[in-house]
C-alpha cells in the first residue's frame, strides 16, 4: 500500500488519480497532503479525493484499475463524488481469455490445528449442533414451538450439544416443482441438512402434502426415513402427540450428539465462506484484504476457502478468469457470470442495483469499485473450483462458489457448500448472524469498531491507520478462525444469540 502522500489518504497503485481520506474526521479544507496537493472540498472519511486534475471523459483510477469515467473535469484536492463518475461497460464475457491448465502449487504452511469434531462422513464440525430440517415453510410454528421446548427441557440433559435449530425456510411448497430452476433450492436445503456442524444427525419434519416430500431432503442411507417426521402421519392424534413423538426422535440424535468430542484436526478440515455486508470504501483496503490474506494461509495450509457474490465479482471478473486452474474452470466461472446477467435481465434489473445507498455514503462510487474492492477477500490463490448455487464443496483450496450477494442468500448457501466457519466483513455494521456456524464479524474501520465494540470481533481498520499492516491483520485473523473454530472463543452474534433466518435464493416461479 502506497502511504506516500500521506497517512490521512491511501492510495492502493501507482497509477491511481484518486486517494481514499481515511482519518475519523475526513480532511477538511485546506489540508496539504505530502505531494503538495491542497484539498479544495471537505471530502468525508472513506471518500475519494483527487489528487491530480482529472479531465472530462479521463478515467478515474483506483485499484489500478478503471472505476469510471469524469462527467466534467475534477481538480486536484477535489471530492471525487459518485454524481462526477460515469460506470464502465462491464468486461465483455466473450473476450476474456481462458487460462492454460496448472496443478497449483503452495509453499505449505505447516504445524497449525484445531479442535474439531470428526464426522463418520470424513468432515469436520466446529460446532455441535442437533438440526431439525424442514421440507415446507408450514410446519415453521410446530419446529419453532419444538426448538422452545427442546432448548428448555431436553438441552440441560445433553451438556455438549450446542444448540437446536430449526431450519426454517420459505420454500418446499406453491413452487413449480420440476422446472429447472427448482434445483437449486432443493439442493440447497438437501445439502444444509448435511452440513458438518449437524454431526450427521439431522431429522426432517415435513407436513405430508407438500410438493418437496421430505425424502429428498436427506440422504436414502442409514435407515433415512425413521428420521421423517409428518405431521399428518394418521396415527398422530392431536398436537401433544406430534410433540412427543417428535421428541422422542430428537433425543436419540440427542444422545449421538452428546457422545461427540473435540479433537485435533488439521486446517485442512475446515472450510471457510468469505463475504462482506454493508462495504465501504475502507472494505477493499483493509478488512477485504487481510481476510484475502488469511484465505491465502488457510490454502497454503491444505484446507478450503469459498468467496462469493457473483453481483461484487462481475466487474472485477477479467481478474479472476486468469487465477482459474484451467480452461475448465475459468469456463464454469464466465458460465455462473453469464447465468447472473440473464437472470438480472429478465428481472429488469441491472448492475446499477448495487450498491446500496450505505455502501454510497461509506465512499463506494459504484459496482467496478466494490468489485474491485470486494474481491480482495480472495487472496492470491488459485482458483481451483466454481460451484453453482446451493452445490456442496468438492476440492480443498480456494473455490467460488456462485451466490447472490445478499448477505443472508449467500450465508445459507455457503452453509449448503459445507462451511464449518464464517468470516464476514463489514463497514457500516450489520448485526448478521448464524446459529449453525460462528461467524467472525472484520470491520473495516475503526469508528465502526468502536462504536460497535461488542459486535465486531476483530478490527481490519488498524490497518488504515498504520496501527499495522495486512499481513499482521491477516495473521490475527487466521489465528483467530482458529481460535473459535476450536470453540475457545465466542464470536459476538454467538454470545449474544442474535442469529439470521435462512432464505433460499429460488430462481423459479410461485404457483
Ligand atoms: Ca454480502
Amino acid at each position: 500500500m502506497d502511504k506516500s502522500l500521506d497517512n490521512t489518504v491511501i492510495k492502493l497503485a501507482e497509477a491511481d488519480n484518486v486517494g481514499i481520506a481515511t482519518e475519523l474526521t475526513g480532511l477538511q479544507v485546506g489540508a496539504i497532503l505530502n505531494d503538495g496537493t491542497r484539498v479544495i472540498q471537505k471530502i468525508p472519511m472513506g471518500h475519494k479525493v483527487a489528487i491530480v486534475p482529472i479531465g472530462k471523459g479521463d478515467k478515474i483510477i483506483r485499484y489500478g484499475q478503471i472505476i469510471g469515467f469524469a462527467d466534467k473535469a475534477i481538480k486536484a484536492g477535489e471530492l471525487v463524488h459518485d454524481s462526477l463518475i460515469s460506470l464502465p461497460a462491464p468486461p465483455d464475457l466473450q473476450s476474456i481469455p481462458l487460462p492454460d491448465a496448472l496443478v497449483p502449487e503452495y509453499t505449505p504452511l505447516e504445524g497449525y490445528t484445531f479442535m474439531g469434531y470428526r464426522n463418520p462422513d470424513g468432515s469436520v464440525g466446529t460446532k455441535n449442533v442437533l438440526g431439525i430440517s424442514t421440507s415446507v415453510q408450514c410446519v415453521a410454528g410446530f419446529t419453532n414451538f419444538i426448538e422452545r421446548k427442546i432448548s428448555q427441557e431436553l438441552l440441560p440433559g445433553f451438556p455438549n450439544v450446542d444448540g437446536v435449530v430449526a431450519l426454517n425456510h420459505s420454500y418446499g411448497c406453491g413452487v413449480a416443482i420440476n422446472v429447472p430452476a427448482a434445483i437449486i433450492p432443493i439442493r440447497t436445503l438437501r445439502n444444509i441438512a448435511a452440513n458438518p456442524n449437524f454431526g450427521g444427525e439431522v431429522l426432517v419434519v415435513g407436513l405430508g402434502c407438500e410438493k418437496l416430500q421430505p425424502e429428498r431432503l436427506i440422504s436414502q442411507d442409514n435407515n433415512a426415513s425413521s428420521n421423517i417426521f409428518n405431521m399428518q402421519d394418521e396415527s398422530l392424534h392431536g398436537f401433544e402427540k406430534m410433540v412427543e413423538g417428535i421428541v422422542g426422535l430428537a433425543e436419540t440424535h440427542l444422545e449421538k450428539l452428546n457422545e461427540r468430542k473435540r479433537e485435533v484436526c488439521p486446517v485442512s478440515d475446515l472450510v471457510v465462506g468469505m463475504q462482506c455486508g454493508g462495504s465501504d470504501s475502507f472494505s477493499g483496503i483493509t478488512s477485504n484484504p487481510a481476510a484475502g490474506f488469511a484465505a491465502d494461509l488457510i490454502v497454503r495450509a491444505g484446507g478450503s476457502v469459498m468467496f462469493s457474490e457473483v453481483t461484487e465479482v462481475r466487474d472485477a471478473v477479467h481478474l479472476l478468469i486468469p487465477r482459474t486452474t484451467g480452461p475448465d474452470v475459468g469456463n464454469a466461472m464466465l458460465e455462473q457470470m453469464k447465468w447472473y446477467d440473464d437472470y438480472l435481465e429478465r428481472g429488469q434489473a441491472d448492475r446499477t442495483a448495487n450498491p446500496s445507498p450505505g455502501n454510497k455514503r461509506g465512499g463506494l462510487s459504484n459496482i467496478v469499485e466494490k468489485a474491485l474492492g470486494s474481491i480482495a477477500k480472495s487472496g492470491t490463490s488459485p482458483i481451483v473450483d466454481v460451484l453453482g448455487p446451493g452445490e456442496k464443496i468438492r476440492r480443498k483450496g480456494l473455490t467460488f462458489a456462485a451466490t447472490p450477494a445478499s448477505d443472508f442468500i449467500c450465508g445459507t448457501l455457503q452453509l449448503a457448500a459445507g462451511m464449518n466457519m464464517h468470516v464476514f466483513m463489514t463497514g457500516r455494521g450489520t448485526p448478521y448472524g448464524l446459529s449453525m456456524v460462528p461467524v467472525i464479524k472484520v470491520g473495516s474501520n475503526s469508528k465502526l469498531s468502536r462504536r460497535w465494540f461488542d459486535l465486531i470481533d476483530m478490527d481490519a481498520g488498524r490497518i488504515a491507520s498504520g496501527e499495522m499492516t495486512i499481513e499482521e491483520s491477516g495473521w490475527e485473523l487466521f489465528h483467530l478462525i482458529l481460535e473459535v473454530a476450536s470453540g475457545n472463543k465466542q464470536v459476538a452474534t454467538d454470545r449474544l444469540g442474535l442469529y439470521n433466518d435462512l432464505v433460499i435464493f429460488d430462481p423459479g416461479p410461485a404457483t
